[in-house]
């Protein structure tokens, strides 16, 4: 089957192709991202397959239906980027990659709460120049802090159980609570709880008109001062204006994050050379107590071959007419 790969970095070709070895389907890989000007590319290929910031909106949707595509490959676990209706309306099928490493997320969630507590990233800076001095360095112990967990499925429970592993207490707020999360010895709380109680608050849910901004200038008023704040989900939970006046007055005592809401212009690309025009990115990169990472929880080398690997069983399962096993349907 001839498959069009948007957004195609060179990691993507390699593992990609590599996990076609045997499929041999015609893999054609694009650098460009998909929106509405680039789907013409896709013009033939029955096959597309997309990543998180790609632009899978009805009008995009339409013109890769009329010009032959018949299979919207997602190579990443969140859909919120992909109108599944208009898809369904189209006849165009969807699928995705349900499962792949929980560790890489959740070990990058942790490895960002590492960071922004002891000031990592302030203290490799120093020492490089020579300055080995301590002042603003000052963390707190893990261990006996109250860590709140938004969104307890794959990532959320093996970030708790890591968090457990520090001695930690977790708490967590899921929209459909599970056994697998309370077994670990993790207890679930009303959002308002949480929020009060925590020290620090990791999200973990997907991106949904429900919890599109669901840490906003009330719930963060509502947090307990202080408390460290990571999001290695979705850009879109969070409302980053709220958050920099949070950042200012104290309320919120420190922030990592690996998604950005406005990211689709920013990340996975060198941008180095020219001037960043979104002022409220530029603002959050100002504060110390700030660590943005591009997007990057889920690059393991574990997580890559097996996004890939999945993805292109999803092709072949498509190709043969068999059950799609990770189709997304609207609901
Ligand atoms: P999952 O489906 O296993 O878990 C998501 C959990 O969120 C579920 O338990 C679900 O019940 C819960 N949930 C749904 N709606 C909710 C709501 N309104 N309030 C609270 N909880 C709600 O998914 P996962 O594999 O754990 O992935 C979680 C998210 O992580 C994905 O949706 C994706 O956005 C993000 N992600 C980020 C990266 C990255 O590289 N940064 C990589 C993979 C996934």
């Amino acid at each position: 089957m001839k498959i069009a790969v948007f957004s195609a970095k060179r990691y993507d070709r390699d593992f990609l192709t590599a996990a076609n070895e045997t499929a041999g389907h015609q893999l054609r890989f694009f650098d460009e991202m998909l929106d509405q000007e680039s789907a013409a590319l896709a013009a033939g290929y029955e096959a597309v397959c997309i990543f998180v910031n790609d632009r899978a909106d009805a009008g995009v949707l339409k013109a890769l239906a009329a010009a032959g595509t018949r299979l919207v490959a997602l190579r990443c676990t969140g859909f919120n980027n992909v109108d599944l209706q208009a898809a369904a309306e189209l006849g165009l099928k969807v699928v995705r990659v349900v499962t792949y490493s929980p560790y890489s997320v959740a070990e990058h969630a942790v490895a960002l709460l590492q960071a922004i507590n002891r000031k990592i990233h302030r203290a490799y800076n120093r020492t490089r120049d020579s300055n080995f001095a301590l002042d603003g360095l000052m963390g707190f112990d893990l261990h006996g802090k109250t860590v709140a967990v938004v969104g307890t499925g794959k990532i959320g429970c093996v970030f708790a159980k890591i968090m457990l592993g520090f001695g930690c207490r977790v708490i967590g707020y899921d929209k459909y609570p599970s056994e697998t999360f309370t077994a670990l010895g993790a207890s679930y709380a009303q959002p308002g709880e949480i929020g009060a109680k925590a020290d620090i608050i990791s999200l973990h849910c997907p991106l949904t008109p429900e919890t599109h901004h669901i840490v906003n200038a009330d719930t963060l008023a509502r947090a307990k001062r202080g408390a460290l704040l990571i999001n290695t989900s979705r850009g879109g939970l969070v409302d980053t204006e709220a958050v920099i006046e949070a950042l200012k007055s104290g309320q919120l005592g420190g922030l990592a994050i690996d998604v950005y809401e406005q990211e689709a212009d920013l990340f996975f690309r060198d941008l180095s050379n020219t001037i960043v025009a979104d002022d409220v990115f530029q603002r959050l990169l100002s504060f110390p107590n700030v660590i943005v990472t591009g997007h990057q929880a889920f690059f393991t080398e574990e997580a890559i071959t097996t996004i890939c690997e999945t993805t292109i069983n999803s092709v072949s399962e498509f190709a043969e007419g068999r059950p799609l096993t990770n189709e997304i349907k609207a609901s």
